[in-house]
């Protein structure tokens, strides 16, 4: 009998009006390339500034999954190439990230369960490559957007589990108002990090990452078919050559995953401290201003069995999404 490993990586485009490093506008869909400055182009020169609003929206969500916040925290270099990255650096966090050691509560078949965050750091996000028959092209405007990457602690034991809890933050994202976390247009993005143990075996065996799944469903169906996988290669004693460290993509027509590259070491992404930036400080204002947080989905829950005499039941599924709660309590005041 096997026991099921899962870890998820989740970047959130935080919803501020211009970008993490630079003035340019966040704004979606527009021209190609017209929300550009020297800045996310990557001109000689110019020079990161960060967006205090980032920050702001960063520790309000560590407030809201009981997090630690670092009040120093340090912005890194994370060294690769990619047409749409014009710096061919990412300007991400890695050692102190400004969020860490929280938790999020699920509830799956009627039972409560905590999942550990690892850490929520601030990144930017990069531009995004369009390819066409027989050439691409290059749009920046995304270039330099505020990413949220919430990691996850390896808790998560099923694929329903791993929705549940994806759904979980979206909706505190939602309520914080923090990120639009629109799946459609990329601001809600997930890896999801699969692996299989022998039941009663405590070690971490060896992890496959399904990179960008962007529906609920591509994620259920990504991870049963990676799980049915890596069973398979164990019972036909052909484990160690099939489940290798690699990055795999969901195939959205066969419902498939398939090798992308084999899995990168942090070390080979040259991690330094960007001296472009200061440290990051958090104050006590700053602090205490983001602890001033809406009421958030499990409060929500509590309120309504405590104070509308709502079933347990009912309301676990009126807090499952955003709409639903916004349209439930447009109803109570309305006077319904
Ligand atoms: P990377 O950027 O290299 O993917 P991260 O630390 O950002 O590394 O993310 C690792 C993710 O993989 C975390 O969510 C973690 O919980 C998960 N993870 C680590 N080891 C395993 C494993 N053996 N099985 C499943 N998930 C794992
Ligand atoms: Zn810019
Ligand atoms: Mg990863």
């Amino acid at each position: 009998m096997f026991e099921v490993v899962i870890g998820l990586e989740v970047h959130t485009q935080l919803n501020t009006k211009t970008k993490i490093f630079c003035s340019c506008s966040t704004s979606f869909g527009d021209e190609a390339n017209t929300h550009v400055c020297p800045t996310c182009l990557a001109l000689p020169g110019s020079l990161p500034v960060l967006n205090k609003e980032a920050v702001r929206k960063a520790i309000s969500f560590g407030a809201a999954v009981n997090a630690t916040i670092n009040k120093r925290s340090v912005f890194n270099r994370k060294n690769y190439f990619y047409p749409d990255l014009p710096k061919a650096y990412q300007i991400s966090q890695f050692e102190i990230p400004i969020v860490e050691k929280g938790e999020l509560f699920i509830d799956v078949n009627g039972e409560k369960k905590r999942i550990g965050i690892t850490r929520a750091h601030l990144e930017e996000d990069a531009g995004k490559n369009i390819h066409e028959s027989d050439h691409s092209l290059v749009d920046l405007n995304r270039a330099g957007t505020p990413l949220l990457e919430i990691v996850s602690e390896p808790d998560l034991r099923s694929s329903d589990e791993a929705v549940a809890y994806l759904k979980k933050l979206h909706s505190i994202l939602r309520f914080l108002n923090i990120s639009d976390a629109n799946m459609q247009e990329g601001s809600f993005r997930c890896d999801a990090n699969v692996s299989i143990r022998p039941k009663g075996d405590s070690k971490l065996y060896t992890r496959v990452e399904i990179k960008n799944l962007n529906s609920f469903r591509f994620i259920q169906k990504a991870i049963e078919f990676e799980v049915e996988r890596q069973i398979e290669a164990w019972q036909d004693d052909k484990y160690e050559q099939e489940v290798v460290q690699e990055t795999r993509l969901f195939d959205t027509a066969k419902f498939i995953t398939k090798p992308m590259r084999s899995k990168e070491d942090s070390a080979e992404y040259r991690y330094f401290p960007d001296p472009d930036l200061l440290t990051v400080i958090v104050d006590d204002k700053m602090l205490a201003a983001a602890r001033q947080i809406p009421e958030l989905p499990d409060q929500k829950k509590a309120r309504y069995v405590r104070e509308l005499g709502v079933k347990e039941k009912d309301a676990e599924i009126i807090i499952s999404t955003y709409e639903n709660a916004r349209f439930f309590e447009d109803l109570i005041a309305a006077g319904h």
